[in-house]
């Protein structure tokens, strides 16, 4: 399976190797970036859509992951 050919400017993805210790964001990359989903990307749709990409933590599904660090009240 190829890479990304965004892999070495996307945000997200280097956020990703930012936090290797976060398992949600390793299975991201396997998944999308580096696996079988890679073509559908939310970010490259986002992209293709809008010019540019959404904020890095936007993952791969369109799910920011910077929600799942929140603890439910
Ligand atoms: S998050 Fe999407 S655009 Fe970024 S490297 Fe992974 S597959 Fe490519």
């Amino acid at each position: 399976m190829n890479e990304c050919k965004y892999l070495k400017f996307c945000a997200f993805f280097k956020e990703a190797k930012d936090h290797e210790d976060m398992d949600v964001l390793n299975e991201y990359v396997k998944v999308f970036c580096r696996g079988p989903l890679q073509k559908k990307c939310y970010r490259l749709d986002f992209m293709k859509k809008h010019g540019g990409p959404p904020k890095s933590s936007i993952s791969p599904s369109g799910l920011d992951y910077l929600e799942y660090l929140k603890i439910p009240s």
